[in-house]
């Protein structure tokens, strides 16, 4: 099974302000702030790749992701 940080930060096993959350996405501040404001926006399925991505699910989430940013 694919268990990433990310996955982690979604399971609470790994706390995150969580700015943002809907059914698809979740957003949060990054860790390692480059910028004064830099949030992470990631899908809630666990995704490797975009090559993952394909067909009316991956431009569910994608479109998703930019909207929420
Ligand atoms: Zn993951």
């Amino acid at each position: 099974m694919n268990y990433c940080i990310f996955c982690k930060i979604l399971n609470k096993e790994v706390p995150a302000e969580i700015l943002y959350e809907d059914d698809k996405v979740v957003a949060f501040p990054d860790i390692a702030q480059l910028a004064p404001v830099h949030v992470l926006i990631i899908p809630k399925e666990h995704i490797t790749s975009i090559n993952d991505l394909s067909g009316v699910v991956g431009e569910e989430i994608v479109g998703r992701l930019l909207m929420v940013a």
